[in-house]
Parts: structure tokens; C-alpha cells; sequence
């Protein structure tokens, strides 16, 4: 009997109310469902979405109008299409549009997905969205060998390593059901990295889990000083695009694979690799993914934007919209049987470090904590300031200096300027930061939405 799954976990659903035992059944059940099989439970799943916007949801009533959008088809695939790409501008313009009018009587909670691929958001999603999430995530850790109660060491920022008081709900489920000790990485320096070095030790978990490029400045600092790993069964990355440089050094430190993750908490959707590492499976019953390029769908294999439509928030729904990082679907099956899409490379959310003038590594992941430093906390400032910021970009130059572009909702603010320096100095002391206001941030020539240039490699 696992304590964990068949014990523990029951009972904090039953009180949190969420269904993550059910959800995970069901998705075992469907791990290894045809290519028909998917397809029809989308279609099916899509209708049902549909005819709850038809009924709830302001914003998509207007548009459905507009487009013509049948909800009467039986093939929802081809009505979907009609539907313009929804983008975070829409969003923040529609807020209220977008909630359902039903949203009383659905449990749920508000998500913000900070900066990191340059764009802040927030928005609502149910229990269920939640769950799904979860439950699609255990199954995707045991595609390589992850048991339900195996301890995980996560080294990672905000997104991951949120501050949570002892014995709230969060930190009960955190510690007891996931055996998840978590550590953040923000602001590291030597002395940090040497505790947490050593926390791996004294814990001995089976697991890491984190951003690739904290993971990577670990690995750097074992190998540095001649540490010696435990034994890990296996590293999950995610949250940014896993850098070859990055993925092939943490390997070598800690002598075992890195498999590669990418979801997103708005999209409702994850995706992960299994052993023969092909390209991650996209969990398919909880979102339905397109790649979208000049409002083209493309062909398999073709660099475009994720668009995913989450088949289960009826809260906030999101119908085509644009996550923000590009990619491609992969042209083939994966060999282990499950006959999933597969994500090939993901473009976006790099994950190049930055510097302090100390030599510290910044994640860049870290930057909207950093930026909006209370913002997930729901203070005021922090939220009033990140209204104003519609997309940015850092440029480290070979001395450490940083500079900040910035592209606004509104007027140039001052105010703004003041609290920007102030929270970049106190992390990049004694670094110069300049901030530009800008009309557009252009995409580098690769098509990466990368945020981050730097000249600043201190180790290299
Ligand atoms: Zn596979």
C-alpha cells in the first residue's frame, strides 16, 4: 500500500475539494487511446465547452455571433477555427467579459502567470482545471519511472517555490502528499548554493525538479568545487526552454537524464517525455493545442504560436489563446505506444542566466518576482505597477550593466522608473540600470521571443 496515494491523498481532497484521484483514473485510462479516440473525446469536450460560453460567457457570445460559429455542429474542430487568436491583450481588455456568470457556483481560485516570456497576466480558473493539472502531471512523472510519494527536491523560482506557511492547505498537500522540499532560487551566492548543496544531501530525494537554469548553476557549483551528488533517478525541467549547454552538464553532475517538461497554468495543458524522449506528450484530454502563424494553422513540423483552448476552465475560458512561447508538433508517434502530439522544440522563456556585479546568478525566470515583487501576494503597488508594463526586455552587456526596455499600457510614468531601479539595485548592486521606454520590442532574428540578451558570462 503507498501511504501517500491511497490514504493521504483521499483525505486532502476530501476536504480541499478537489478530484485528482478521479481525474488520474481517468487519464490512466486514456493514456494509450488512438488517434481516433483523442480526437473524438476533444470534439466532444469542445461542444459541451461551447455550448457553456453560448450560455455564460459574455465575451464569447459576442463573438460567436460575429463569426458564425455554429454550436450546433458536430465538428467542433472546424468551428473553433472561425474564432480569432485570443491574446493576454484581449484578456486584460475583456476581464469581466470572460468570467462566466455561473462562476459563484464553481469553486475556484485566481492564477497570475508572472513575466516570464515578458508578459503578466491574471485570471481565474476552477478546482477541476486544478486537478486536471495535477493528475495529468503525476501520470507524466511516471512515464519515467516517478512514484506517487517519491521524494522531490525542487530548485526553481517563484512559480514553483512559492512562500507557503506552515501547515496551510497548500504547504500540507506540498509536503505530505507530493514529499516535495522546495527551495528557491532566487538571489543565490556561494553560501546559498553550499546549503543547498548540502539539504540534497541530507534529504537524498529521487527527484529534482526545477527551472533548467537553477538546476544548471547547482550543477556548476558541484562541479566546482568537487562535491559529490546523491544518487537521483531522474530530473525533470521545466518552466524554461532546457538549453543543450545546460541539460548535458546537469547530467554529467548528477549522473542521471534530464527529461523535459512544458505546460502552462493558463492553457491548462502540460506535456512531458517519456523514456524514449521523442518529443513531450501534450495531455490531450485537457487541452486542445494548435500552431498558429499569421492566423494560419500550421502543418506539422512548422515553427508557430501555441494557441491551446483548456477543455475543463468553465470558469475563465480560454478559447484559442496565445501562451506566448512558439513551437512545433512533432510529424510522427511517439514508439512507447501513447499516440499523443507530441511538442517538438519549445521557443521562449530561455532560460539565459543573468549576473550580479558579485557573480551571483539571477534565473531569468525570477525577473517578475523581482519586478513585481508582492504582486502574487495581491499588494497594491505591485499590481498597479505591473498593469502599466505591457512587455520587456534586459540587455546585460559585458560589465554586468542592465539595461531595462520597457513597453507601456499608458503614459510614461516616473513613479514607475523610481520603483523599477529600486528592485533591480537591490538584487544587480552596484550595476548600472537604465530603463528605456520603447514603441516595440521586436523579436530576435532567430523568431525566439527571448527576453533576455546578454554579453555577461561570468563562468564561461
Ligand atoms: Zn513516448
Amino acid at each position: 500500500m503507498n501511504i501517500r496515494r491511497d490514504i493521504i491523498l483521499p483525505l486532502t481532497e476530501l476536504i480541499s475539494g478537489t478530484d485528482i484521484i478521479k481525474q488520474y483514473k481517468l487519464l490512466k485510462g486514456s493514456e494509450y487511446w488512438s488517434r481516433d479516440q483523442i480526437e473524438n473525446f476533444q470534439n466532444n469536450k469542445l461542444k459541451e465547452l461551447f455550448i457553456h460560453c453560448f450560455k455564460n460567457v459574455v465575451y464569447y457570445q459576442r463573438l460567436f455571433k460575429q463569426y458564425g460559429v455554429d454550436i450546433d455542429s458536430k465538428y467542433m474542430y472546424d468551428e473553433i477555427k472561425k474564432l480569432p487568436i485570443l491574446t493576454k491583450k484581449d484578456i486584460i481588455k475583456n476581464y469581466n467579459d470572460l468570467i462566466s456568470a455561473d462562476y459563484k457556483s464553481r469553486r475556484y481560485t485566481t492564477g497570475a502567470t508572472g513575466g516570464s516570456t515578458g508578459e503578466p497576466l491574471k485570471f481565474l480558473f476552477d478546482l477541476k482545471t486544478q486537478s486536471a493539472g495535477w493528475a495529468s502531471a503525476f501520470r507524466g512523472f511516471e512515464y519515467v519511472g516517478y512514484n506517487l510519494g517519491d521524494k522531490i527536491y525542487t530548485f526553481s523560482g517563484y512559480s514553483l517555490v512559492k512562500n507557503r506557511k506552515v501547515l496551510s492547505k497548500q504547504f500540507v498537500w506540498e509536503r505530505l502528499i507530493m514529499n516535495n522540499y522546495k527551495y528557491s532560487s532566487i538571489n543565490v551566492n556561494e553560501e546559498k548554493l553550499f546549503y543547498f548543496y548540502n539539504e540534497l544531501v541530507k534529504l537524498n530525494p529521487r527527484i529534482i525538479r526545477g527551472y533548467p537554469s537553477s538546476i544548471y548553476v547547482l550543477a556548476k557549483f558541484i562541479k566546482l568545487h568537487s562535491l559529490k551528488s546523491p544518487k537521483i533517478k531522474c530530473i525533470f525541467s521545466t518552466g524554461e526552454v532546457l538549453l543543450n549547454e545546460y541539460k548535458s552538464l546537469i547530467e554529467e553532475v548528477f549522473n542521471t537524464k534530464v527529461y523535459n517538461g512544458y505546460g502552462a497554468g493558463d492553457g491548462g495543458f502540460n506535456s512531458f517525455e517519456c523514456k524514449h524522449q521523442k518529443g513531450m506528450h501534450i495531455s490531450e484530454e485537457n487541452a486542445y493545442i494548435e500552431i498558429v502563424k499569421n492566423d494560419k494553422v500550421c502543418e506539422n513540423n512548422q515553427i508557430g504560436d501555441v494557441i491551446v483552448t483548456s477543455l475543463n476552465n468553465y470558469v475563465f475560458p480560454f478559447i484559442r489563446y496565445k501562451v506566448g512561447d512558439m513551437a512545433y508538433i512533432k510529424d510522427a508517434l511517439c514508439d512507447c505506444g501513447r499516440n499523443t502530439k507530441l511538442f517538438g522544440e519549445i521557443l521562449g522563456r530561455s532560460g539565459k542566466i543573468l549576473y550580479t556585479k558579485q557573480g551571483n546568478p539571477v534565473s531569468p525566470t525570477s525577473l517578475d518576482v523581482i519586478i513585481f515583487k508582492g504582486f502574487n501576494d495581491g499588494d497594491e503597488e505591485s499590481v498597479a505597477i505591473y498593469n502599466k508594463i505591457e512587455k520587456f526586455h534586459f540587455e546585460q552587456d559585458n560589465k554586468g550593466d542592465l539595461v531595462i526596455k520597457l513597453k507601456l499600457r499608458e503614459n510614461k510614468d516616473f513613479h514607475l522608473f523610481d520603483y523599477l531601479v529600486e528592485n533591480f539595485s537591490s538584487v544587480f548592486r552596484e550595476s548600472q540600470i537604465k530603463i528605456e521606454f520603447v514603441d516595440e520590442i521586436k523579436a530576435m532574428n532567430s523568431g525566439k521571443e527571448d527576453f533576455i540578451t546578454s554579453y555577461f558570462n561570468l563562468y564561461e
